[in-house]
Parts: C-alpha cells; structure tokens; sequence
C-alpha cells in the first residue's frame, strides 16, 4: 500500500501519548511496556493550523529582528505564554482569542529553534 508509513517511522500514540513505531502492517508501543489498547497514531496538525502559524512567524519576521540569544527567545516567548495567561483567566474565555495567542506562542517557538540555529 503506498499511502503505507515506512517501517520505523515514529509517532505518539493517540490513546496514551507514548512513543510508538510502525512496524508494518500495524503500529506498536517503544519499548518493553505494551499497554493493551492498540497503538494508534496521533492526526498530524491540521494544514490550516500550521500555514496560519507559518504566516504569523512571516508577519513577526517583518517587523522584529531576529532573536540573538537563548534568552532573548525565553524572554519572548513568555511575553507570548503571559497574552495566553491573560486570556485563559478571564471569566469566559474568547476561542478565537485564545486561538490567536497560542498560534503567536507556537510561532515564536518556531522563530526561536530557527534564529538560534537549533
Ligand atoms: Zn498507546
């Protein structure tokens, strides 16, 4: 089956978040602990959801230079995670606004990884 992953491809497990291998036909738990559920493969990021926070790193790239230091990336990327903070603790929480902010913390992990040449 060409639509098959190749042998050794890794993946999360959608049932127990642990680590897991295709080993054709069927994917298996890593390791010597095999829960008894079958192991199954977590849905990747949706497209949408990744070319929106592709966009928002191209749109933060414009307007900020790049990140010099581990802790310049720190420092931004909690200033991201204190708007997701704002948003989580108010009373009714806005989705598109809660949405938004992670998208922008998910992006500035991205710009990280990327201007520290990780
Ligand atoms: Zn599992």
């Amino acid at each position: 089956m060409s639509n098959e992953p190749a042998i050794g491809t890794r993946a999360i497990c959608k049932a127990c978040g642990e680590r897991i291998v295709f080993v054709s036909p069927y994917w298996d738990h890593v390791g010597e602990m095999k829960p008894r559920h079958i192991a199954q493969p977590q849905a990747e990021a949706p497209p949408d959801l990744l070319a929106a926070v592709a966009a928002e790193l191209a749109r933060a790239r414009s307007q900020h230079a790049p990140l010099h230091s581990a802790h310049e990336a720190y420092a931004v990327i909690l200033e991201e995670l204190d708007e997701v903070w704002s948003e989580v603790r108010t009373k009714v929480i806005d989705r598109t606004r809660l949405r938004k902010e992670l998208i922008q913390l998910a992006a500035m992990a991205v710009r990280a990884v990327e201007d520290l040449g990780l």
